[in-house]
C-alpha cells in the first residue's frame, strides 16, 4: 500500500475553537496516524496514511471543521513516512506565537450544550453559563492576548476538579474552552432590584413571574444589558417605549424557536437559516398580520426584527415562558447600551422593575447584530456580536498596517494589516460621549487585539467629522483622507474580496465631497487607489440645513421649488406645513442656510413626505424605511430616468422623477403605485447611469453601496436590471452598505495609497 505524509498549514481563526480536538478525532476516525499543534498563524498537522484517505481527509478538513473556525487557507506538501501508528495532540511551539491566533466572535449556544442544559442527569442541567469550545462568549470576554483563561473576565473563577479534567482532555468538547464552567465553580445568576438586593431563590422562575405579571425586565447578556417584556402585553410594551423615550423606532423580539418565529413572521428559507445560524442576529422579516404582537412594538412597520435564543439564559427563559419577548437595547433614548453592571443598575434603574444579572463582567459592548436576507444572502445592516471581530480577507496584502477612523453615524473602526483587514463593531453615533469613549477604547484594544501598530491612518474628508477630529489629533503616523463615497465603494469592493477598476453606485444620506457640496448619489469610477466621479443627481438645496435631515417635508418644498418655482401646485404636504412652507421655499430658492446636495436618500425623504408617508423623522432613515414598506410589490410602472450632460459629469434629472410623481398624485394614483414606481424608477436610474459610464470606459461591473442600498427592493430590482444588461453586481455581504462600512474601505484606500508612497 502507497503511504504518504502530508505536513499541512491551516490558516484562519483555527485557534481556541476547537480545531485540534476536531483534527485528532477526524484522523484517528479514518486510522490516520500523526500530531497536529497550534503556530503561529494558525494550525499544523502532520498526517501519513494511505493517499486516497488523505484526500478524503483535506476535503473533510474544510467541510467538516468545528463552527466557531473559519479557515482561509490550506497549504500541504508530501514528504517521506515515518511509519507512525498514533495520532497525537503535540504541544504547541511557544506561548509568544500564539499572539497573533484571532479572537472569535461570540457564539450562540451550540446543539450539544443544549442538550445537556434540559438533561436532568446532566451535571450542568440548567446552569445559565453553559458552553464549549464550539459556542459561548468570546470577544466580549476578552481583555487581552494571548487569547487564556487570565486575559478574559473569567479570569476571577477558578476552575473545579470537574472542569479542569474538561479543559485538559483532547478529546473533550471543552479542551481549551477558555470560558469552561458549571454551577460549583463558575458565574452565577441573580434576580435583583436596582439596589442588588435578590428577588427569588430561582433567577429564571422569578424572572418568567415578573415578565408574566407586565413587568420590565433587565437582563444582562453577552454583550450588554438588554430590556425585556413580554411581547403580547400591549401595556407592558408600552410602558417600555415610554420610560425608554423611545418614540417610533421597533423594538426587536425573541421567539423561543424557529416553530414560534414562523407564528410571527412568513420566513423564507434564507431567513431561517440566518435566524438558526451560531451568529443569531435579528433578522428584519415580514411580520404576519395576525402575529401575537403588541402594536406598540413596531408601530406602522410590516417588519419585525426576530432572533432566537442565543445563550443559556435566553433558553431557560423561553423554555419557562414559552411565548416571545420584547429584547430590546438596555438604554434610554439614543444611548449606547449599558454593559457594565453599576452603571447598567444607575441608567436602567428608572426603566426596568427588576434586573437579571451575573457576576460574568463584560469587556466590550456589542449590540445585537441586524441583517436582511437578499437572495437567500445575508445583508449585514448593524455589524456587532457574533461578526465582530471575524476578519475580512483582503484580495491582496496590504504594504503598510493601517488604522481607519471611519464615518460619524453607524461608527466603526478598522485596523488592518497584510491580507487581513479588522473591523470593529458597531460602536454609535460619535455625537454621543459614551459612544465617542467606545471609539477611542476600541482603537486602543483593536491595535493590542491584532498587534496593529498603524503606519498610515485613515479618516474621513468631512472636517467636522469626530472621528476626523480624532484622527488630526492623536495620529502618529501619517494621514490619508479618504473622500466618503468613494470609502463606500472601495468597502464594497474588499467586502467581495476584489481589486480593480468598477463602476460605484453610492447612494447614501450626506458625505463630504471634493467640490463645496453634500454628495450622495453618486456614480464613480473607482478602484482601491482612487476615483472619478463620473456622474450624480442633479443638487437641490437642503433648507436649513441639517434640520431637512429631521423634517423631509422640507426636502419636499426644495424638490418641487425646484421643478414648479412659483407655479408648483397645491400639494398635501403643503397644506400640512402650511405655517412655515413659504418660508422654507424662499430659504431653499435663495440658497442662504440650504447647502446643495445631490443625496439620494434626501430624494427618498423628499418623496415620502410627497407621499404623506412621513413629515417628520424620528430616528435616522425612518422616511425611507416607511417608504419602502408602503411600496406595491406587484407595480412594475417606472418614472422617467433620464440624465444630461453637464461640465462636472452627468447629471440624473430628479426633476423628471419628481414631476412624474406630483402628476400621478393629482391623477389620484394610489400611493403604493406611487412609491413602487419611484423605487422603479431609480433602479432604472442605476442603470442608465452605469450605461453612460460603460460607454465611455467599458467596464462592466458594478459596486452598489451607500446606505440606500438596505432598501432591499431597490437593490433586488437594480439587481435584476444590471445582470439583465450584462453587468457583473458586487453587493455587500459581510459589512453593512451604510456608515458602518466606511472604515473598512478607508482602510484597504489608505492602504493602497501607502503602497505608491
Ligand atoms: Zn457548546
Ligand atoms: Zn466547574
Ligand atoms: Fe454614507
Amino acid at each position: 500500500m502507497d503511504t504518504v505524509r502530508l505536513h499541512v498549514r491551516v490558516e484562519g481563526l483555527v485557534q481556541g475553537v476547537g480545531f485540534r480536538p476536531f483534527v485528532h478525532s477526524l484522523a484517528r476516525r479514518m486510522g490516520l496516524a500523526g500530531s497536529v499543534s497550534n503556530d503561529s498563524a494558525g494550525v499544523t498537522v502532520e498526517v501519513e496514511g494511505a493517499r486516497g484517505s488523505l484526500d478524503l481527509f483535506l476535503r473533510l478538513l474544510e467541510t467538516e471543521a468545528p463552527p466557531l473556525a473559519s479557515i482561509e487557507r490550506i497549504v500541504s506538501r508530501e514528504q517521506a513516512a515515518l511509519g507512525e501508528r498514533e495520532f497525537v495532540i503535540a504541544r504547541s511551539n511557544g506561548r509568544a506565537d500564539e499572539r497573533t491566533a484571532l479572537v472569535s466572535p461570540d457564539m450562540a449556544t451550540c446543539p450539544d450544550c443544549l442538550r445537556e442544559l434540559f438533561d436532568p442527569s446532566d451535571r450542568r442541567y440548567r446552569y445559565p453559563f453553559i458552553n464549549c469550545t464550539n459556542c459561548g462568549p468570546r470577544f466580549t470576554i476578552v481583555r487581552g492576548v494571548p487569547y487564556d483563561r487570565s486575559a478574559t473576565t473569567m479570569a476571577p473563577f477558578t476552575m473545579c476538579a470537574a472542569c479542569a479534567r474538561e479543559y485538559a482532555d483532547p478529546t473533550d468538547r471543552r479542551f481549551h474552552a477558555q470560558p469552561v464552567a458549571c454551577a460549583a465553580c463558575g458565574p452565577q445568576l441573580s434576580l435583583t432590584d436596582g439596589r442588588g438586593h435578590e428577588l427569588a431563590d430561582d433567577a429564571i422562575s422569578g424572572a418568567a413571574r415578573f415578565l408574566r405579571e407586565g413587568r420590565i425586565l433587565a437582563v444582562k447578556g453577552l454583550g450588554g444589558y438588554h430590556l425585556a417584556v413580554l411581547a403580547a402585553d400591549e401595556a407592558a410594551v408600552s410602558r417600555l417605549r415610554a420610560r425608554k423615550h423611545r418614540e417610533e423606532k421597533p423594538f426587536a423580539i425573541m421567539a423561543s424557536d424557529l416553530q414560534s418565529a414562523r407564528c410571527l413572521a412568513e420566513l423564507t428559507g434564507g431567513e431561517a437559516r440566518l435566524l438558526s445560524s451560531p451568529r443569531a442576529p435579528i433578522v428584519l422579516v415580514r411580520r404576519r398580520a395576525d402575529a401575537p404582537v403588541a402594536r406598540a412594538t413596531a408601530p406602522g412597520n410590516r417588519y419585525l426584527g426576530l432572533m432566537l435564543p442565543y445563550t443559556p439564559i435566553h433558553h431557560l427563559l423561553a423554555h419557562e415562558l414559552r411565548s416571545p419577548i420584547v429584547l430590546t437595547s438596555g438604554n434610554v433614548s439614543d444611548e449606547p447600551i449599558a454593559y457594565r453592571d453599576a452603571d447598567a443598575r444607575e441608567r436602567l434603574d428608572v426603566i426596568a422593575d427588576a434586573f437579571v444579572t451575573h457576576d460574568r463582567a463584560i469587556e466590550t459592548r456589542t449590540d445585537d447584530s441586524v441583517v436582511r436576507s437578499v437572495r437567500g444572502v445575508a445583508m449585514p445592516v448593524r455589524r456587532s456580536r457574533g461578526y465582530a471581530p471575524r476578519p475580512i480577507g483582503l484580495a491582496r496584502s496590504l504594504a503598510r498596517p493601517v488604522l481607519a477612523c471611519g464615518a460619524e453615524l453607524k461608527s466603526t473602526i478598522c485596523v488592518a494589516k497584510d491580507h487581513r483587514a479588522f473591523v470593529s463593531h458597531h460602536l454609535g453615533d460619535l455625537e454621543n460621549y459614551e459612544a465617542l469613549r467606545a471609539f477611542t477604547e476600541a482603537i486602543a484594544s483593536f491595535r493590542r487585539l491584532f498587534d496593529v501598530t498603524p503606519a498610515v491612518v485613515a479618516h474621513d474628508l468631512h472636517p467636522e467629522y469626530l472621528s476626523t477630529k480624532w484622527a488630526l489629533e492623536h495620529a502618529e503616523a501619517p494621514l490619508v483622507a479618504v473622500q466618503h463615497h468613494h470609502a463606500h465603494v472601495a468597502s464594497c469592493l474588499a467586502d467581495n474580496g476584489v481589486d480593480e477598476r468598477v463602476i460605484g453606485v453610492a447612494f447614501d444620506g450626506l458625505g463630504y465631497g471634493t467640490d463645496s457640496t453634500l454628495w450622495g448619489g453618486e456614480f464613480l469610477v473607482a478602484d482601491l487607489a482612487g476615483f472619478e466621479r463620473a456622474g450624480h443627481l442633479a443638487t437641490v438645496a437642503m433648507p436649513g440645513g441639517a434640520a431637512a435631515i429631521r423634517e423631509p417635508w422640507r426636502m419636499a418644498a426644495a424638490h418641487l421649488d425646484l421643478v414648479y418655482g412659483a407655479d408648483a401646485p397645491r400639494l398635501a404636504v403643503a397644506e400640512r406645513n402650511a405655517a412655515r412652507w413659504p418660508a422654507i421655499v424662499d430659504l431653499a430658492h435663495a440658497g442662504v442656510n440650504a447647502p446643495l446636495t445631490s443625496s439620494m436618500g434626501r430624494l427618498f425623504d423628499a418623496v415620502a413626505a410627497l407621499l404623506g408617508v412621513r413629515d417628520v423623522v424620528t430616528y435616522e432613515g425612518q422616511a425611507a424605511i416607511e417608504l419602502e414598506q408602503l411600496a406595491d410589490p406587484v407595480e412594475t410602472g417606472a418614472y422617467p430616468a433620464r440624465f444630461t450632460e453637464e461640465a462636472g459629469g452627468f447629471e440624473l434629472r430628479t426633476a423628471d422623477l419628481v414631476g412624474a410623481i406630483v402628476d400621478d398624485l393629482l391623477a389620484r394614483v394610489p400611493t403604493p403605485a406611487i412609491a413602487a414606481r419611484f423605487h422603479n424608477g431609480v433602479a432604472r436610474a442605476v442603470v442608465e447611469g452605469c450605461r453612460l459610464v460603460r460607454e465611455r470606459v467599458g467596464i462592466e461591473t458594478v459596486a452598489l453601496s451607500g446606505g440606500v442600498f438596505q432598501n432591499v427592493i431597490l437593490l433586488d430590482r437594480a439587481t435584476d436590471l444590471l445582470e439583465a444588461d450584462g453587468f457583473a453586481v458586487l453587493r455587500h455581504r459581510q459589512v453593512p452598505c451604510n456608515d458602518g462600512g466606511i472604515s473598512l474601505g478607508q482602510a484597504v484606500v489608505a492602504g493602497h495609497a501607502a503602497d505608491r508612497a
